[in-house]
């Protein structure tokens, strides 16, 4: 296998600038996929998105403290910047932005970006803080690189509507595309979480996929969505699950509960979950 070619990193905002600057010069449409790095195919989806509809593909690495709660495992969270380059180097990126925790949050930084409501429930229920971490840090990407289009996963799906409300609300004029979710063969959503399960808990990770694919049949096919819900809550916890944080239709949109007659209103819904296996929290969701 040929060898990827080497890939220019930049750490500061004043670096990044200078190239991109270049770019949009040449005239180039410039698309940025933020990330945490311990990538996998999920990520390099992105790239490869972004990669066929911008000019000029700027990565990003940054380990967000801000977003993970006491607890939580940024201390542990997966950090090999070498492999991560060379990745993004084959999928092909331009340009990797690896920043300093300072380059991001100066010296007596206290600024804060939340957007209540849909940055408050579900995910930001079980993880307080946890948007308000998400939103001011992309706000900082955008704000520091401007690209012309952002591409997030659609396997972090509340991520991706509060980052779209974030950018319209802040008025930064920037594309904001959802690709979709890459899983294993056992249907199992790819993340760098996943590594932390065990051989036994792997086995029973996929079921977490097929319950919401089945909620989101039923519901389609005429179920009452809490019922529905409710049925593959069971599912999971007698498939070994320890808890379900939550298991909901919403609208795809506002995120807020549908309606339990929402079968003839034709609006898109999404199945969304989260689930715990062991230590290991699983997050996925599905379109009804
Ligand atoms: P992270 O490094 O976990 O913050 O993720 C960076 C980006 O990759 C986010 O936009 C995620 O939604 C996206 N992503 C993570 N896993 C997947 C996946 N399995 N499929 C598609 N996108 C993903």
């Amino acid at each position: 296998m040929a060898e990827a070619p080497a890939l220019e990193i930049v750490r500061t905002a004043g670096q990044l600038r200078l190239r991109l600057d270049g770019w949009r010069r040449d005239g180039h449409a410039i698309g940025l996929v933020p990330t945490m790095g311990g990538l996998h195919e999920g990520h390099l989806a992105l790239v490869r998105r972004s990669a066929e509809a911008t000019a000029r593909t700027v990565a990003t690495l940054f380990v967000n403290p801000k977003q993970f709660g006491p607890g939580e495992d940024f201390e542990t969270y997966p950090r090999d910047e070498e492999r991560d380059v060379r990745l993004f180097a084959g999928a092909g990126a331009h340009l990797v932005y690896a920043p300093g925790v300072e380059e991001i949050y100066p010296p007596g930084a206290v600024t804060q970006v939340s957007v209540p409501g849909l940055g408050d429930m579900l995910e930001g229920q079980c993880r307080p803080g946890f948007f308000t971490g998400v939103a001011t840090v992309v706000a900082k990407l955008f704000a520091q690189a401007m690209p012309d289009r952002a591409f997030f996963g659609e396997k972090d799906f509340q991520q991706l509507q509060v980052i779209r409300r974030m950018a319209a609300d802040l008025n930064f004029p920037i594309a904001i595309e959802g690709v979709p979710t890459v899983r294993q063969d056992d249907g199992l959503a790819l993340s760098s979480r996943n590594a932390y399960l065990s051989k036994d808990e792997r086995k029973i990770a996929p079921a977490l996929y097929g319950t919401i694919r089945a909620v989101a049949e039923r519901v389609a096919a005429g179920g009452g969505p809490a019922e529905e819900a409710a049925r593959g809550e069971r599912r999971l916890l007698e498939a070994g699950f320890a808890a379900v944080d939550y298991l909901t239709v919403r609208d795809a949109l506002t995120l807020q509960p549908v309606p339990e007659l929402f079968g003839d209103s034709g609006a898109p819904a999404r199945v969304l979950a989260a689930a715990r296996l062991g230590d290991t929290r699983l997050i996925d969701n599905v379109a009804v």
